[in-house]
């Protein structure tokens, strides 16, 4: 059986599960850990079952409990190579420093280790000018090795790589030791990533997924249509307009879930500032629910059993009105057999649709 389970759509969170044949799988990881775990159960899915977690992009909606998840459950995260970087440069403030300022921090903690009384040694002051000279990896590489405290032997976040089953997490030693660092030590760490590339489709145990670009103001955001047992689910968020190559994979579906994210006067009468407010509605941006409805009237097959509305502005957007529009876009094709209109929630997972 296919099951398509929308646990959070929003910009406080976006996270859905998919299982098909005998793999589930989370397409983005915008919870919190708890509040996945805790949806998960709400909607009769065990998150201890999960075989990969899929990133679309990385933008904080779309990421925020990914790393918890995975160190708990011990599983595989696939992203494509740019949106995996971008993700760790995000998580990596210090990245974002001059190399200045990243040695200074360097020399301050070593000043602090220094301080304490086990790990003084005469030595230190020649430490600290060799540590000059080195170059910003080399520098880093210190950094790295000097700031390592002993692994953590069973933070909440970590895996037990003792107990994971055969063929998942790849526990990267690198230099943590046998042990995975703590989220502290690095907040980049993850069991195993595997990379895809939009327009490649690749597959995940029974389910395969067909990645396409959507056009949105992320590294390298993309859409999928993903398939199992013969039953094809298109998923596209986060887009700013539904170019050419996204309205030809978006046919021959049984589930449709596409963003219907802002009425267009709310937005443009909206609290956000005007900078923001240019952003939504830029072509990186995020679909109105006129675009959602003119995709819906001229576009579309009309063959999908289910359609959703996703990614709904809280602020910008009554579902009343979404629906409204898209009703009408649908010219009477909406019925319980064809085109079943659901609105995903921010606060409540959706009831599983299953196939
Ligand atoms: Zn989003
Ligand atoms: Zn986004």
């Amino acid at each position: 059986m296919v099951r398509f389970t929308v646990l959070a759509s929003g910009s406080k969170g976006n996270s859905t599960v998919v299982s098909g044949g005998r793999t589930r799988i989370l397409v983005d990881a915008g919870l919190s850990c708890r509040e996945l775990f805790r949806r998960m159960k709400l909607a009769d899915e065990d998150p201890e079952t999960l075989d990969a977690i899929v990133i679309t992009h990385e933008h904080q909606d779309h990421v925020n409990g990914l790393a918890v998840t995975v160190r708990r459950l011990g599983i595989p995260v696939y992203f494509t190579e740019a949106t995996h970087r971008a993700w760790m440069r995000w998580l990596t403030p210090r990245r974002q420093m001059t190399y200045k300022q990243w040695l200074e921090l360097c020399r301050k903690q070593a000043a602090e280790r220094q301080a304490e009384p086990e790990a003084a040694a005469p030595e230190a002051a020649a430490d600290d000018s060799e540590f000059e000279d080195a170059g910003p990896e080399e520098a880093e590489a210190q950094c790295m090795t000097q700031a390592a405290p002993s692994p953590d032997p069973a933070p909440e976040s970590s895996i037990d790589p003792a107990s994971a089953g055969p063929g998942s997490p790849r526990t990267g030693p690198g230099p943590w030791g046998d042990a995975p660092p703590s989220l502290k030590e690095d907040p980049t760490w993850l069991p195993a990533v595997e990379y895809f590339r939009a327009g490649e489709p690749f597959s995940i145990g029974d389910i395969a997924l067909s990645p396409f670009t959507i056009p949105h103001d992320a590294a390298d955001p993309v859409g999928f249509v993903l398939s199992s047992e013969g039953v094809r689910m298109g998923f596209a968020t986060d887009l700013g307009y539904i170019p050419p190559n996204v309205k030809e994979q978006l046919q021959a579906l049984d589930l449709l879930l596409l963003e219907s994210n802002h009425d267009l006067e709310m937005l443009r009468d909206g609290p956000y500032p005007w900078s923001v407010k240019q952003r939504v509605l830029s072509r990186v941006g995020h679909l109105s629910n006129d675009a959602t409805a003119e995709f819906l009237s001229t576009a579309y097959d009309g063959q999908a059993a289910y359609v959703i509305l996703a990614h709904l502005s809280e602020n910008n957007n009554l579902p009343e009105l979404a629906r409204v529009a898209a009703e009408r876009a649908l010219m009477g094709r909406a019925s319980l057999l064809a085109n079943r209109l659901l609105l995903a929630e921010q606060h409540q997972p959706l009831s599983a649709i299953r196939f």
